[in-house]
Order: C-alpha cells, then sequence, then structure tokens
C-alpha cells in the first residue's frame, strides 16, 4: 500500500508555478493577480481565503482581499463582481462561499466573467469542461487528478466509482474521470443519497473517490482488495490524544480501509493541499490567456 503524499505533490507544483511567475516577471510580463472576495465572517471562510492568500505569496502571484460586511446587498455584490470583471490588473477571482441566504449564489456565479473565473464554477466553464475543451477546471477534482498523474497510476479502462454528485466535487470528478484523455478513460459510476446496493458498487471500484461528507463513511468491507482510495472528506472531530483536542478524518476510516489499498490519500495531507495548487494553476493560466 502506498499512501499518496498531497504536501509533497502540492508543494513540488507549487514550485514549478514559482518557477514559471519568476519567469515571467524576469521576461517584463505582467504578475499573476487573484482575487478573492469574501462576504462576512464565517471562521471557516475566513481561514480557506487566509490560506489562498499565503498560497498566492508563496509563489509570486499578487493577491487581494475585498471584504464586506453580511449585510451587503446582493444587488452591491453584483456591483463588486462587475468592477473585478472590469480592473485589468485582476487576472482572476473568487467569491467565497457560502453566501449569506439573502443573496444567490447562483446570480453571483453566474456573473462572474468566464475568462476570470478560476473556480472554474460558471456555467459555460462547466460546459467547456463537460466538452473537453479547454477551460478552469474546478480546483478539487482537478487536484485530484494531478495526484493520479504524478504518482502514475493507470486509469484507462477501470472502473472509477465517485462517491457523492455535488457540483463542486463529485460532478466534475465523474465527467473528469470518464473523459477520452490521459489520466482518465474510466468507466465512471457516480453515486449518491439514493443508491441502492451502494456497497456493492464501490466493491466494484477499481478507484474509489469519496465526496460525501460523512465521517469515517466507507468501511473495510465495502472496498476490494488492491483499490485506489482518494477521501475528499474533511471532517473536525474531538480527540482525546491530539494537543489541541481535535484532529482532521474523511470519509474513509482510514485505518481499517488503508490496508487494503494500493494506494490512498490521507486526511489531512491528501487532498486538501491540492485544492489551493489547482486554484494558483488557473490564475497562472487567467494570466498567460490574457497576455
Ligand atoms: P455536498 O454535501 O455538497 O455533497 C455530498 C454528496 O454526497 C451529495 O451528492 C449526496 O447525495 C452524497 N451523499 C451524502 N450522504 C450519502 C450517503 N450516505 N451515501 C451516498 N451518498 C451520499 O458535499 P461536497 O461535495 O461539497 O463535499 C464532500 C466532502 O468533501 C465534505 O466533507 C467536504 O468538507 C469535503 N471537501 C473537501 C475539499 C478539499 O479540498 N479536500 C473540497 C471540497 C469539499 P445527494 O446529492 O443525493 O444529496
Amino acid at each position: 500500500m502506498e499512501i499518496i503524499d498531497g504536501k509533497k505533490i502540492s508543494a513540488q507544483v507549487k514550485q514549478e508555478i514559482a518557477d514559471e511567475v519568476a519567469r515571467m516577471t524576469a521576461e517584463g510580463k505582467k504578475v499573476p493577480h487573484l482575487a478573492a472576495v469574501l462576504v462576512g465572517n464565517d471562521p471557516a471562510s475566513e481561514t480557506y481565503v487566509a490560506s489562498k492568500v499565503k498560497a498566492c505569496q508563496a509563489v509570486g502571484i499578487k493577491s487581494s482581499e475585498f471584504r464586506y460586511g453580511s449585510d451587503i446587498s446582493e444587488e452591491q455584490l453584483l456591483e463588486v463582481i462587475d468592477r473585478l470583471n472590469d480592473d485589468a490588473d485582476v487576472d482572476g477571482f473568487i467569491v467565497q462561499l457560502p453566501l449569506p441566504k439573502h443573496i444567490s449564489e447562483e446570480k453571483v456565479l453566474n456573473r462572474i466573467s468566464p475568462d476570470k473565473d478560476v473556480d472554474g464554477f460558471h456555467p459555460c466553464n462547466v460546459g467547456r469542461m463537460v466538452l473537453g475543451l479547454p477551460t478552469f477546471l474546478p480546483a478539487t477534482p482537478a487536484g485530484i487528478v494531478e495526484l493520479i498523474a504524478r504518482y502514475g497510476i493507470e486509469t484507462e479502462g477501470k472502473h472509477c466509482v465517485v462517491v457523492g454528485r455535488s457540483n463542486i466535487v463529485g460532478t466534475p470528478m465523474a465527467v473528469l474521470m470518464s473523459r477520452k484523455a490521459k489520466h482518465a478513460n474510466c468507466t465512471v459510476t457516480m453515486c449518491h443519497s439514493r443508491t441502492k446496493n451502494l456497497k456493492e458498487i464501490t466493491l466494484q471500484a477499481d478507484i474509489l473517490i469519496v465526496a460525501i461528507g460523512v465521517p469515517n463513511f466507507i468501511k473495510e468491507d465495502m472496498v476490494r482488495e488492491g483499490a485506489v482510495v482518494i477521501d475528499v472528506g474533511i471532517h473536525r472531530v474531538p480527540s482525546e490524544t491530539a494537543k489541541s483536542g481535535w484532529k482532521l478524518i474523511g470519509d474513509v476510516d482510514y485505518d481499517h480501509v488503508a490496508p487494503k489499498c494500493s494506494y490512498i490519500t490521507p486526511v489531512p495531507g491528501g487532498v486538501g493541499p491540492m485544492t489551493i495548487v489547482s486554484l494558483l494553476k488557473n490564475t497562472l493560466l487567467a494570466c498567460q490567456k490574457r497576455g
């Protein structure tokens, strides 16, 4: 069994991005610029935005934050998006979700110019992904493909079972793994909360990708010997042994499942670190596309 080291791979990719940014800067080209819009003060969102800003700094990408109180109106937020769409210095931007209930996430995400949509959530970019056209791929699924590629995991003709069908993870993951492309070409089955006989299906998986948001849900009797298991879930749970009093676990019961796997991602240190790296890659791409 080999543990897929997302921390190591993300450090490698970050170095490659940093080298590319340095090369562009040395040639007198524009420094890529990522902007992040944060509404309200949800602690998890604060942490995500802070880590995105830190990651930008580490690779030489310029970042800026636009913070608003949770009382900002939908109209005002849409004006902010319009300004960022028109700002020639900003190559790409993200609006950190979730948004307050009085603001339509759909309206906001649809207002972002597809050319600056580095999260890859705009319907145009989702459509381009489905058609296999060049686009900004959503960060978490793209990070998982990168892990599979860098570990040289064989995907062609394999049965990939994706558990979870969210717009940001499960659905794009299933699309990417089924593409007629390198590091894809899988036969894909997508499962969700209405799937009957889930265990029968997960047991058929050569590659099992789990993004359901239920701690330790996938047990050893649901995984076949030699499977590749990718765990997207992140949960903070109380821990008597950790100094902090809590630890992170995934959707997969790692301790019992890992011995059966050929490859497995740990939590933390598996998929998580790759998500930010994909965002940096998209920002670099956005800058290069704008020339
Ligand atoms: P969502 O809650 O949006 O989607 C969960 C999906 O899992 C839904 O499609 C749901 O089915 C399905 N599901 C829920 N329970 C079951 C069940 N018992 N059996 C089968 N399917 C089930 O979650 P996300 O995709 O946003 O996130 C999933 C997990 O990944 C979370 O723990 C999240 O924190 C984590 N995450 C981690 C990231 C990272 O960077 N590592 C990035 C994004 C998410 P249905 O559609 O029928 O409701």
